[in-house]
């Protein structure tokens, strides 16, 4: 028997997304659901799909609600020099229609949420689709927190995973450090590094969507790494802890009062479960949280 995943929206995003799914060492089904399914990508990630035994198929409607995780894809493109809530009207009326009516089996999901603006997109996915709270994770800063790390390691030439930094909050221009918990060389981070290279680093993270963007057009390589990772770590043995977009449960004091959010914030992820362990922030990193989720708010329709 193989996985059953679905993948929503086949575009740049949706196609890296596939694509590595090719080497998965577990035998995949993998539907693909698009109004209009590029013929070409089809057929060339197809013969690679064969190669390892995995199977891909066209809107396969009765196999979504079945699947193991479903990827959320499915999104207008922000255009350059656009914010990334610029594009919310629309791609929270496109994840209402696809999630809505959707009926699911005992056995749920996982909803990984791409589409952006990706916070927002959950909490619509999670309203529309009824499934539970945990079921909904979007891949959030886990993008900035990678592109935070490359780059600060860059900046101060160290080696690949030096620098275990956390960025959280919305992803978006209010994304902020988690000082509290980040580190470099297993040292706190604050111990190692000023706040004015912190700072420099953290404007260059927030640049490197517009930066891919001027040379190959859109981002999709990164983003589709962190949504497959996900899924993986999901349903590892072992808990890690990473950023992600999930619902928010901490107090925070922000304009959405006792509303429900989604945002990045720290997780537990593993053994088939999303959890949020308690978490100690410093006052810069609450003023940082609070920014992100009004910004949130404002955006939310
Ligand atoms: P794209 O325009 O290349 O692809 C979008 C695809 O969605 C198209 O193939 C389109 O036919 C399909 N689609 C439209 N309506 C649909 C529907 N009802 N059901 C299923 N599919 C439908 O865009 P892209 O570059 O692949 O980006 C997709 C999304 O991913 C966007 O929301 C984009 O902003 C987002 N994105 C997120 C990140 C991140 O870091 N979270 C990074 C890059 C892109």
């Amino acid at each position: 028997m193989s996985t059953l995943v679905t993948i929503i929206g086949f575009g740049k995003v949706g196609r890296a997304v596939a694509f590595l799914l090719s080497a998965s060492r577990v035998a995949l089904t993998v539907n693909i659901v698009d109004p209009e399914v590029g013929r070409g990508a089809f057929l060339d990630i197809s013969h690679a799909y064969q190669g390892g035994g995995h199977t891909l198929c066209p809107n396969q409607h009765d196999l979504t609600p079945r699947s193991e995780v479903i990827f959320h894809c499915a999104g207008p493109s922000v255009p350059p020099g656009a914010t990334r809530l610029s594009v919310a009207e629309e791609s929270l009326a496109l994840t209402e229609k696809i999630f809505f009516g959707i009926e699911f089996e005992e056995q749920e999901p996982l909803v990984v949420v791409l589409a952006n603006p990706v916070d927002l997109v959950c909490l619509r996915a999670w309203q529309a689709s009824g499934l539970p709270p945990e079921r909904i994770i979007g891949t959030g800063t886990l993008l900035d927190t990678r592109r935070f790390n490359v780059l600060l390691e860059e900046r101060l030439g160290l080696e690949v995973g030096a620098s275990q930094a956390m960025v959280l909050g919305e992803h978006g221009s209010s994304m902020a450090l988690w000082t509290a918990g980040s580190r470099l060389e297993g040292r706190p981070i604050l111990e190692k590094v000023s706040p004015k290279i912190l700072a420099e680093v953290m404007v260059r993270t927030k640049e490197s969507a517009a930066e891919i963007k001027r040379h190959q057009g859109a981002t999709y390589y990164g983003v589709a790494h962190c949504a497959v990772s996900l899924w993986h770590l999901h349903r590892e043995r072992n808990q890690v802890l990473l950023p992600a977009s999930v619902l928010i449960r901490e107090s925070f004091e922000t304009k959405w009062g006792n509303e429900p959010y989604f945002m990045s914030v720290p997780v537990l992820l593993g053994q088939h479960a999303v959890e949020m362990p308690g978490t100690t922030f410093k006052d810069k990193d609450l003023i940082g949280l609070t920014a992100s989720a009004n910004a949130l708010h404002d955006a939310w329709p």
